[in-house]
Parts: C-alpha cells; sequence; structure tokens
C-alpha cells in the first residue's frame, strides 16, 4: 500500500500530496539557493507523475538557465525547485506536515557555502553521486 504524503505553504494555500516514497533528503550549500532560500536548502523529491499540487498563489522563478522554483506568492514559502524538461520535482522538506517520514542522504556544494555556519562533521558529501545519478529515486543506503 502506497502511502499518501501531504504538505503546504505557511499560509496554506499551496498544497501538496505525494503518491509514493519521496527520495532521501539532500542538503544543497549552491549560490542560488543562498539568494532564494537564504540558506542551505534541504530537499527531497517526487515524480512529477506522483505528486499533486494545488493553490493559485504558487508562482515559479526562473532561478537559472536549466531551472526554476516555486514559491508561494502569498506567504513567500521556497516550496519547489524543477529543472527542465525532466520528470522530477525537489520539495523542501520542510513543507511537508510529518517531515519526520524523511531521511537524510547527504550534501552538495559544500564547498560553496559562505562558512557563515559550521558544517556538520560527517555528513556525507553526494556531489559525484548526486550528478551521475541526479533523478534516481531509489532511497540510498
Ligand atoms: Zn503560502
Ligand atoms: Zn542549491
Amino acid at each position: 500500500m502506497t502511502k499518501l504524503h501531504q504538505g503546504g505553504c505557511h499560509c496554506g494555500h499551496v498544497r501538496f500530496e505525494i503518491n509514493g516514497v519521496p527520495r532521501p533528503v539532500l542538503v544543497c550549500h549552491c549560490s542560488d539557493c543562498m539568494k532564494t532560500v537564504g540558506n542551505s536548502m534541504a530537499a527531497t523529491a517526487a515524480l512529477n507523475d506522483d505528486i499533486t499540487i494545488t493553490g493559485a498563489s504558487l508562482k515559479w522563478y526562473q532561478s537559472s538557465d536549466f531551472a526554476e522554483r516555486g514559491f508561494c506568492s502569498d506567504c513567500g514559502a521556497q516550496m519547489f525547485y524543477r529543472r527542465h524538461n525532466t520528470h522530477t520535482i525537489s520539495i523542501a522538506a520542510g513543507m511537508f506536515d510529518d517531515a519526520s517520514v524523511l531521511k537524510s542522504n547527504g550534501q552538495i556544494y559544500r564547498h560553496a557555502h559562505p562558512g557563515f555556519t559550521p558544517l556538520p562533521e560527517g555528513f556525507p558529501d553526494i556531489d559525484d553521486e548526486y550528478e551521475a545519478d541526479h533523478f534516481a529515486m531509489e532511497p540510498h543506503s
């Protein structure tokens, strides 16, 4: 039986439902995340076919040549990230009503972190895995 995972933004106007198992969370320290989220972004992901998003206040911001970010234009919550022409969407981990269902995988772009806070020791760098296997949906052990 597939489990339904639900979540939404701070004001509740944008909601989503995922039918299936969300990918393990990765933490991205890239400069685009810094400038849009205000800090590193912890995100899981789901197949486009497995997620339903509702809410007229959802807007998409083109954050690079190859990707856009979805946010609630009422409360400002940065919720989603997706590359163009792919079959998955990233979802900010904190948007889940019950984020305790999520597992963490590792971090990417640690070298880009501006260094205002110590990064956790022992948290795996998965840049290579991410680049090689960006859209793999299998949980990583
Ligand atoms: Zn909102
Ligand atoms: Zn990033």
